[in-house]
């Protein structure tokens, strides 16, 4: 039987618009041999740079998540027991945290609780380092690694030249380049954290014990329903759909759709809230074809979604992850917001409606592929050298 390889994916992946820019591919296959695909814009899919030194030997194909080849293998080792436990994978317990660091709490997206695990584990060395993501230009991010709370404050941080804006809504803004980035840290001890897509790609690299993802020491999963691209053009008409001014806008956040507050007019604060359905023309068309919402198979997942303003929701899911929250925790490094019974089956019942809405979109949109969705064209000018 031949084996499928790259130019399987470009048939399969790549050419029905499906490729989640995970880099996962890229990641394997330059970590064996330099310069056989390359993935130099961030924004389409990887492209042969070399085709002639292609070994056509099909990990790519194998480890990539659009090709679902690994599920069964991966819903074993991550205690799946029956297709119930899908679209929102084992749970071992839910909570409510927030940072008691006032830095963390306050760069942080929701509770600060990413970077305060990170931080944790850097200083007691359990790990020498984090892949997390910083912006790097206007409508770009990047991946970037953390060794301590100096570098995570200044990946969360805003970019000078870059109005404050802008960067609340990079936090959401495209793929980051966690997974090609994991091969420049070689023999480290590494957490990193990323989109479901990308964590199910470490997992299978992790399944097929491939380089560079055996120095992955944890995987923080985050919540993701979507992934935006914003350009300029976009924003413009963004602005007028909404009717609102993005040098208004004081933080974004994403929960069970999409929060915007604008800066304080006298002693109130808007909020406005827009459903994820009336922002298709910002979301990436791959985010369709993904049925993961709450990052299945990360140690710890983390998201907004069941918790209040300034409070991250964190599901533990494997035995590391169970340990780490124990200990932070315990630490007193974050503070778990006390949650009765009923109030825990309440967001999970919310958090499982969205997994649930996920994986129908996902249901649909391979149903009916590519026949409605078109991306409104880009003012952004990659170089493609
Ligand atoms: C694209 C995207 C979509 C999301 N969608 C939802 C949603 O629909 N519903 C929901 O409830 N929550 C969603 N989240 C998760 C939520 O916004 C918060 O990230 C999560 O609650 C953790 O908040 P925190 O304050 O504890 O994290 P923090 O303490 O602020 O730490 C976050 C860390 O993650 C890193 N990071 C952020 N994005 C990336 C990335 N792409 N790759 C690598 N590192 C990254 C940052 O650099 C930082 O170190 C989404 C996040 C992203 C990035
Ligand atoms: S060498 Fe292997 S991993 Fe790299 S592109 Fe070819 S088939 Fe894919
Ligand atoms: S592994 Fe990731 S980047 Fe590569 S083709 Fe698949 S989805 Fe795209
Ligand atoms: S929805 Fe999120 S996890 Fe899924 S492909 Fe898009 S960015 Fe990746």
């Amino acid at each position: 039987m031949k084996i499928k390889n790259f130019k399987d994916l470009i048939k399969e992946v790549h050419e029905p618009g499906i490729c989640q820019q995970c880099g996962g591919c890229v990641s394997f296959c330059n970590s064996i041999e330099h310069d056989v695909i390359s993935m130099k814009d961030p924004n389409s899919p990887p492209k042969y740079i070399n085709e002639d030194k292609c070994l056509e030997c099909g990990i790519c194909y194998l480890l990539c998540p659009q090709t679902h080849i690994l599920d069964g293998d991966l819903k074993k080792t991550y205690n799946f027991t029956s297709f119930s436990s899908m679209p929102f994978g084992f749970i071992d317990n839910i909570y409510s945290c927030q940072a008691t660091d006032k830095d963390f709490l306050k760069i942080g997206t929701d509770g600060g609780v990413v970077n305060s695990i990170i931080n944790y584990l850097l200083e007691k060395k359990v790990i020498d380092g984090a892949i997390v993501a910083k912006t790097k230009t206007a409508f770009s991010r990047e991946a970037t690694i953390a060794r301590n709370k100096k570098d995570l404050i200044e990946a969360s941080g805003l970019k000078l030249d870059l109005s404050p804006q802008l960067n609340e809504l990079q936090k959401f803004h495209t793929y980051t380049s966690s997974l090609p980035q994991l091969r420049d840290y070689k023999f480290k001890r590494l957490a990193v954290v990323g989109t479901p897509c990308q964590i199910y790609t470490i997992r299978c690299m992790q399944s097929l014990g491939i380089i560079p993802s055996e120095n992955i020491e944890l995987c923080l999963g985050l919540f993701c329903y979507e992934n935006f691209f914003f350009d300029k053009l976009r924003i413009e008409k963004f602005e007028k759909e909404f009717n609102l001014k993005f040098e208004n806008v004081e933080r974004i956040n994403i929960k069970e759709d999409l929060i915007i507050k604008l800066k304080n007019r006298g002693a109130t604060q808007k909020i406005i809230h827009i459903p994820f359905e009336s922002i298709n023309d910002y979301m990436r068309q791959a985010c369709l074809a993904c049925s993961d919402f709450t990052s299945i198979y990360a140690d710890i997942s983390f998201g907004g979604l069941g918790s209040t303003d300034k409070f991250t929701t964190v599901i533990t899911r494997t035995k590391k992850g169970i340990d780490i929250i124990r200990k932070v925790i315990n630490a007193g490094v974050i503070k778990s917001f006390r949650l009765e019974v009923t109030s825990k089956e309440k967001m999970k019942e919310k958090i499982s409606q969205f997994c649930q809405l996920k994986m129908e979109r996902f249901e649909n949109f391979m149903k009916n592929k590519l026949i409605t969705w078109k991306s409104p064209p880009l003012a952004l000018e990659i170089d493609d050298d």
